[in-house]
């Protein structure tokens, strides 16, 4: 069978490549990238773009669970990676076999890391989480010099690095300065007490964005790698967000072009009704795809180069666009879905606003029954 796909994404692998290069550029020598690959690189697809970020020289990858950490592994052998979750205490061990480096909040995690080690004599890295007001992970910033103080005496563990994590770098200055001050002041006790964790780190995308000084010396980007800026109060200085392209792609194709006189009902539960006669669009996309339900009635995709409606509610399989004003349009065409068409351009921002949600969720939401196919260079 001729494969010819209903609705797939595309992945611009130089774009990713190239965003890595602007985003080395940006913060510098001496300021390691960690890149964010949880939840299979942002839908993008994990080995693939893993394989691609170590051709690209990436120095760390972060994940967030021990699946994650082994697809890495089975791409190339020996990239540090960091367990940005908790590990479960039935996942310790496996933790340090896989040789990851787990994130530590308590001394109990350390304890049990530090016993598991021992017997296989091997050293496990770790880096200490502190919560200067994220509220999630991390050890108190008020406790966390003690903390530092007992995991290092704990045998067959070594605190590599200690880092934080901002809640609202995007919107809040005020509240990202209060975060860094109160980690700045931890590293500042812990070096009075002659303990400097080799790598320090705090920032996510936006902060990479707007705290450029607290880059110290690893930054952490998700987001932007993928080429998306993170939406948010606030503007963002600097020629980065210029430089970035986004690497996904998604479309579908019509499956049907009809005529509808006005009165029309339009999809389940009739919520569009043609005022008009109306060109109707039966697309091959749906909530299955990751093309959320929240988007009926609001969200647009591009056909013939237009910005086209999206009419009624979205289904599992299938929905609908107004092409009134593309003619031309005939079954087999591609719609874009995120992307590019002529001199339109639909942004992953854009749809996160029709859904009522966020970039990240966009992203992580397309199903496994998109394939990805991947242009411009060789990936695992
Ligand atoms: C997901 C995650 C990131 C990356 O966030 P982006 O906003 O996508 O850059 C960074 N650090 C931690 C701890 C995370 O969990």
């Amino acid at each position: 069978m001729k494969r010819f796909h209903r609705c797939w994404a595309e992945i611009e692998l130089t774009a990713l490549r190239e965003n890595l290069g602007f985003l080395r550029q940006w913060v510098g020598p001496g300021v390691r990238l960690l890149t964010v690959v949880k939840a299979d690189a942002y839908g993008h697809g994990l080995r693939q773009i893993a394989a691609l970020l170590m051709q690209s020289g990436t120095d760390l990858f972060g994940v967030a669970n021990l699946t994650e950490a082994e697809a890495i592994r089975s791409v190339g052998k020996g990239w540090p990676t960091l367990m940005l979750g908790a590990c479960l205490p039935a996942e310790m061990e496996s933790a340090v076999d896989l040789g990851v480096i787990p994130t530590i909040s308590s001394v109990s995690e350390a304890r049990r890391f530090s016993e598991i080690a021992a017997p296989r004599r091997t050293t496990v890295k770790v880096h200490v989480k502190v919560d200067t007001g994220m509220g999630r992970l991390g050890v108190a910033w008020a406790e966390a010099r003690s903390l530092v103080e007992q995991v290092r005496t704990l045998p067959s563990l070594e605190i590599e690095g200690i880092y934080t994590h901002y809640s609202s770098a995007e919107d809040d200055p005020e509240y990202s300065r209060i975060q860094a001050d109160r980690f700045v002041k931890v590293l500042d006790e812990l070096k009075a007490a002659g303990i400097c964790p080799p790598i320090v780190h705090a920032s996510n995308s936006a902060a990479v964005l707007c705290e450029r000084d607290s880059h110290f010396n690893l930054v952490r980007p998700g987001l932007l790698v993928y080429g998306v800026v993170p939406p948010g109060q606030r503007t963002f200085p600097g020629a980065l967000v210029e430089w970035l392209r986004p690497a996904l792609s998604f479309y579908c194709r019509v499956s049907l072009v009809k005529s509808v006189p006005a009165g029309t009902r339009l999809s389940y539960g009739g919520t569009f009704v043609t005022t008009k006669e109306t060109r109707v669009a039966t697309l091959t996309a749906g909530y299955g795809d990751g093309y959320m339900r929240a988007g009926s009635n609001r969200a647009q995709v591009l056909i013939g180069g237009k910005r086209c409606a999206v009419l009624g509610r979205i289904t599992m399989d299938q929905m609908l666009a107004d092409i009134t004003d593309v003619p031309h349009a005939q079954p087999g065409d591609a719609a874009v879905l995120i992307g590019r068409q002529g001199a339109e351009t639909i942004s992953v921002r854009e749809l996160a606003d029709w859904f009522g949600t966020v970039p990240w969720e966009v992203l992580t939401g397309i199903t496994y029954r998109v394939p990805r196919i991947y242009r411009g260079g060789h990936a695992a």
